[in-house]
């Protein structure tokens, strides 16, 4: 019988629907009055009730003859897989995409961030809004890229779950914002996309602001978004690359919504903060740095921390590809590579760390990874690169695209491929996965 309610819900469904949402969709248990489904996802059980909940019922009456209620409950396989670092949480994680594991970084935790005496309002106030959400609203902090912004507001992301694990917290890019958005216009649900934003988040954090810079409409939707959480007492963190007057071209009416809170400057680590910065840097992908190179390191790259954790990425790959030890000579020897490229230092992307560390876990070069080769390891390299790009750095289809040289079909269909073995527990997958997102991210001085 059980099997007749999954076979009749596949026929009601199109094939790509159930591909993307059922395959882990089980019948638990029937009882007289109830059905119970498994699902392998916890985000998964949010969506199924919410967007296929009536398909489910008139299965479940096609099946039984009678209506009955249903529940879905979640089962993991593989407990804890992903968040090793932090066993403390298993509730709900930022529920943005149903598919997502979660689009925080575990690493972007206040354990992990060094506060130097130039932050340390800065991380007071940020702990307080963590402890006390919605006393500092909006809280805007701004500062030059590579600062830790993102850590930050991920920190407090991380810290409100930790202590008010019934608030729904929501993390996200402008970018996704928007793009969000615009799906839900094309896609005629621009209801559930306002729900979803206004009413159901109790912490809203939006990352890159001045990514709307002239984009009129996506603002105004964000602006009734903000009103309608701000009336409601929910606390908002912003950040942004430049303090809100300097947002050119941002509706005044929202700038004047940014200033009302705490507006705060992220400021470029000093010379003893960078120090400690470096070390635990290296410490994170258990490697030590004696302290002539962390010295060296700190005296050499400034305020930019995605640059220093290059250098130090880089310097760690090097050192085990040339069994060499890590100390001062191999430290100048890629320092002087990096200065000699100063240019692309300033812009270093992202992508290139990203691409660095799959090389030294998965073994293939950055070449092939761009190449055609359909060698089985070259092409799971190319999957988790493009995964990665899109549920870890929020790129678009188009960017992954160019970035990789791929057509878009292969890049949704590779992005997919990675989802659905994360999702159904494949041991060697989110092995591989959590070791590149490891490597990529940093972390620092505990406390
Ligand atoms: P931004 O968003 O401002 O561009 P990120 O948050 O991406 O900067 O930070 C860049 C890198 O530096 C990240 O890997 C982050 O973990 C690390 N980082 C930033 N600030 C700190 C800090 N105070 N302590 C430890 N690591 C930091
Ligand atoms: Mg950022």
């Amino acid at each position: 019988m059980s099997n007749r309610i999954i076979s009749i819900l596949k026929k009601k469904l199109a094939r790509k629907t159930w591909d993307n949402w059922f395959t882990t969709f089980q019948v638990k248990k029937v009882t007289d009055d109830k059905v119970i489904f498994s699902v392998g996802n916890l985000f998964i059980k949010d969506w199924l009730q919410s967007k296929y909940g009536n398909v489910i019922s008139k299965a479940i009456k096609e099946a039984y003859g009678k209506n009955l209620e249903y529940e879905i409950v979640y089962e993991t396989t593989d407990p804890g897989a992903f968040n090793k670092s932090d066993e403390s949480y298993k509730g709900p994680l930022v529920k943005k995409k149903p598919l997502l594991i979660s689009n925080l970084n575990a690493n972007y935790t206040f354990e992990n961030f060094v506060v130097g005496p130039e932050n340390r309002v800065l991380y007071a106030v940020s702990m307080e809004i963590s402890r006390s959400p919605g006393r500092y609203n909006p809280f805007f902090v701004y500062g030059m890229v590579g600062l830790g912004k993102t850590h930050l507001l991920q920190a407090i992301a991380h810290k409100i779950m930790e202590l008010h694990p019934e608030m729904r917290v929501l993390y996200i890019t402008s970018e996704q914002f928007m793009n969000d958005m615009i799906d839900s216009i094309k896609s005629g649900s621009v209801r559930d996309f306002r729900e979803h934003y206004r009413k159901k988040a109790d912490v809203l954090l939006i990352d890159d602001i001045q990514f709307l810079i002239g984009k009129n409409g996506v603002q105004k939707e964000l602006f009734h978004t903000f009103n309608e959480l701000y009336d409601a007492g929910k606390q908002i963190v912003i950040c942004s690359d430049r303090n809100p007057e300097e947002l050119n071209g941002f509706h005044d009416r929202l700038v004047s919504r940014f200033q009302m809170g705490m507006v705060m400057e992220i400021c470029p680590p000093e010379k003893d903060t960078r120090f400690k910065i470096a070390k635990k840097f290296a410490e994170r992908e258990s490697v030590s740095l004696p302290d002539d190179v962390a010295q060296l390191l700190a005296d050499s790259v400034d305020g930019n921390l995605r640059i220093l954790r290059g250098v130090i990425i880089k310097l760690i790959v090097q050192s085990s590809i040339n069994k060499e030890k890590i100390g001062a000579a191999l430290t100048n020897q890629i320092l002087a590579a990096f200065n000699k490229t100063t240019v692309s230092i300033k812009r270093m992307k992202e992508e290139d760390l990203l691409l660095s560390a799959i090389e030294a876990v998965m073994g293939v070069s950055p070449r092939e990874i761009k190449g055609t080769s359909r060698k089985q390891n070259i092409v799971l390299s190319r999957q988790l690169l493009m995964y990665i790009l899109k549920r870890h750095h929020g790129k678009s289809i188009k960017e992954i695209s160019q970035i990789t040289g791929k057509r878009h079909s292969t890049v949704i269909h590779s992005i997919k491929k990675i989802e659905m073995s994360v999702i159904k527990g494949n041991i060697v997958i989110k092995e591989k996965l959590a070791k590149i997102l490891n490597m990529m991210a940093t972390s620092s001085a505990a406390g």
